[in-house]
């Protein structure tokens, strides 16, 4: 099969790859999208352990394909079926795992990030995965890179209903990037009367706008015209969907009292030991919560949504590339270009 390698830091190169084999409990997938995520990126740029010349990886765990072949004793699945895949998988047994949260699993693997993923023409799916249920029938009218973005709406997903968003809610999101914009059109699901966008680039809020008029922006000082827009009450949630401590502490300052915040996006290493004003949540009486990953039932009920048109995702896709030019969809996801870059197989 054709194959985007991963050999580490910076080097990645499209190539012939061994077809993967599976044994009778296992099914293979043939990709139709992947979508680049800013892991991706992340892992590309930096690199990822254990992973070098002699011990490749093909990255990408947002996927959406056809099966192609089941092992003897799959008997859930048939061949032709288009499904979303769901990359996480947890050992199955233990106390996360039994209560629905594989992806906190301490064994956690997960698709194109321990184990060979979508930016390929074929995908193996263990037997974990095919047992847990990763593999998610898609409805006629979704399309494959539809599909292929319901895991990065999943996650979101998780971080948005950690904020407990209600109608009538006043939403601050702080990153315009694909995320941030996706935290906005769930908030707005969620019946947010009106959801406010922060970002330093302004041809992202531009893009905002664009996807929807309804969404208000805000590139400098945040802080006053959240108090003015919301006429001095201030934000019910806030969601930092960018890796910036300076979000996290003016999250504190613009919630209002009883205001949900998550710290969506993870701090660099280096950076992750953040001063903040704890008084804030004392005395506002605020929920302070972050998330990563999703569950696997978060991931059904966002193609749900999807299937169902409640989410528009294919204003996201902003650039589709076949696999052979997968390296100028990662130039677009590193110079923070357009949203979604889908990368499709055929
Ligand atoms: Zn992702
Ligand atoms: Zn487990």
């Amino acid at each position: 099969m054709k194959a985007a390698v991963f050999y580490g830091k910076e080097n990645m190169r499209v190539e012939e790859y061994p077809t993967p084999e599976i044994n009778d409990n296992e099914v293979l997938v043939r990709v139709k999208s992947a979508a680049i995520c800013g892991t991706d990126v992340r892992m590309y740029r930096n690199g990822v352990k254990n992973v070098d010349e002699n011990h490749p990886l093909i990255i990408g765990h947002e996927m959406a394909g056809v099966i192609e072949k089941v092992g003897k004793n799959v008997t859930a699945y048939t061949p032709g079926t288009r499904v979303a895949v769901a990359p996480n998988m947890g050992c199955g047994i233990c106390e996360d795992c039994i209560r629905g949260n594989g992806h906190m699993c301490k064994d956690y693997k997960a698709l194109g990030i321990s184990l060979n993923g979508g930016f390929a023409e074929y995908v193996r799916v263990p037997e974990a995965a095919v047992r847990g249920g990763n593999l998610i029938p898609m409805e006629d009218h979704v399309s494959y890179a539809e599909a292929a973005i319901t895991e990065a709406l999943s996650c979101v997903y998780n971080g948005s209903s950690q904020c407990n968003i209600r109608p009538g809610d006043y939403v601050l999101v702080i990153g315009a990037g694909p995320i941030g914009i996706m935290h906005a059109m769930m908030a707005k699901m969620a019946g947010a009367v009106k959801v406010i966008i922060n970002d330093i680039a302004e041809n992202r809020l531009e893009l905002c706008r664009e996807i929807d008029p309804s969404f208000i922006t805000v590139k400098d000082d945040v802080i006053p015209f959240v108090r003015k827009e919301t006429k001095g009450h201030g934000v019910d949630a806030v969601i930092t969907a960018c890796p910036v401590p300076a979000a996290q502490q003016t999250a504190l300052e613009v919630a209002a009292n009883y205001g949900r915040i998550c710290f969506f996006g993870g701090l660099p290493e280096d950076r992750k030991m953040v001063p903040l004003n704890t008084n804030l949540i004392h005395y506002k009486q605020l929920i302070c919560t972050g998330t990563t990953r999703a569950s696997l039932k978060q991931f059904k009920d966002v193609l749900g949504f999807v299937s169902a048109g409640i989410i528009d995702v294919k204003k996201l896709i902003t650039a589709e590339f076949s696999l052979d030019e997968i390296g100028k969809g990662f130039e677009l996801a590193i110079a923070a270009q357009g949203l979604k870059n889908v990368i499709n197989m055929d």
